[in-house]
């Protein structure tokens, strides 16, 4: 098959690993970087890139990097890329949270030729191992375009993330984050909260029952407590002030609740059916997000 692009993914795990196997067998070619040499030589043995490397050098004369290392990694692996590339070959990532790269990238004396990227899709896991083909299929994809962007190679992009299954949603960098504080870390925290709640539930005999009963509504609601700890430690970090301004309303919403059920039962089950109606409307039966855009 003739490669008409050559993309590098620079950081094996569940994201990078993912998007590796989605483009195997497509009309790109594929170029792997890891800190690893174990990763490194698992990517090539499964036959998932072309050339693979702890060496970001081999990534020279490619047309498309994704960046999939750590958030806290992501901005020096930038500095590194852009060093490395031809002031052409785009730039993206998978960060979790955009403000502060796209900041960093905005505000650069060089130019970067950076879109920002985040998969609203992934797991409570990690590494190589973790990553699947199907990940992406029918996420949302966000692309925070930077100040060095053109139009030609934001529809050059879109076109990679539509074949990576995923749908392109263009957005402001600290309006993304402000909305994940929302829709990720606040069920992160969530679970968090009910997890502990039962965990060390005062009366030690009624929190062991509740731990060997609970079934699918606790685990569901509980599955995010699980997350990877380095990728919770950094988004909670650095998204630290949206978070917080999040975590004051959903207090607030959580003391409204109580006041409503035992105050004005009518009007908390009015607002419970508005909700229910709403959030059946959210997802199809797949699970996949159908809000209109
Ligand atoms: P991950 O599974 O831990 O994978 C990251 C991999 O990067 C590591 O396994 C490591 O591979 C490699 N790595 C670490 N430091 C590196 C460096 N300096 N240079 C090159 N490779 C390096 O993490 P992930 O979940 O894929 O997350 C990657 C990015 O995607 C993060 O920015 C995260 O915010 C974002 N994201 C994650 C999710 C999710 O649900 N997990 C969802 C959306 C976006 P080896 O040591 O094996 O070489």
């Amino acid at each position: 098959m003739q490669k008409d692009l050559t993309i590098a993914v620079i950081g094996l795990g569940l994201i990078g690993g993912s998007i590796l196997k989605k483009l195997k067998n497509t009309k790109y070619k594929l170029i792997g970087v890891s800190r690893s040499p174990e990763t490194i030589h698992k990517v090539i043995q499964q036959g998932l890139v072309s050339e693979g490397s702890t060496d970001i050098e081999i990534i020279r004369d490619v047309d498309i990097v994704f960046v999939c290392t750590p958030i806290n990694k992501t901005v020096q692996t930038l500095i590194t890329v852009r060093n490395t590339v031809k002031p052409k070959t785009i730039i993206t990532d998978a960060a979790s949270l955009k403000g502060f790269i796209l900041d960093f990238v905005n505000t650069s004396d060089t130019a970067v030729n950076f879109i920002g990227g985040h998969p609203m899709a992934g797991t409570e896991n990690k590494g190589i191992d973790a990553s699947f083909e199907k990940l992406f299929e029918g996420a949302k994809w966000v692309l925070t375009p930077s100040i060095w962007t053109t139009e030609r190679d934001i529809i050059l992009l879109e076109e990679v993330i539509k074949e990576l299954g995923a749908n392109p949603v263009i957005a402001d960098a600290h309006e993304h984050d402000k909305a994940v504080a929302l829709i990720s870390h606040m069920p992160l925290l969530l679970s968090q909260v009910l997890f502990s709640l039962v965990k060390n539930y005062p009366d030690k005999n009624i929190g062991k029952l509740a731990m060997r009963l609970a079934a699918s509504g606790f685990r569901d609601m509980t599955r995010l407590a699980a997350t990877n700890p380095e990728l919770a430690g950094d988004m909670l970090s650095e998204n630290k002030p949206y978070v917080i301004e999040s975590l004051k309303e959903l207090v607030a919403g959580a003391s409204e609740m109580q006041n409503l059920l035992s105050g004005n039962e009518k009007v908390f089950y009015e607002n419970y059916l508005e909700n229910a109606e709403c959030r059946a409307k959210l997802y199809s039966p797949e699970g996949k997000n159908i809000y209109p855009d």
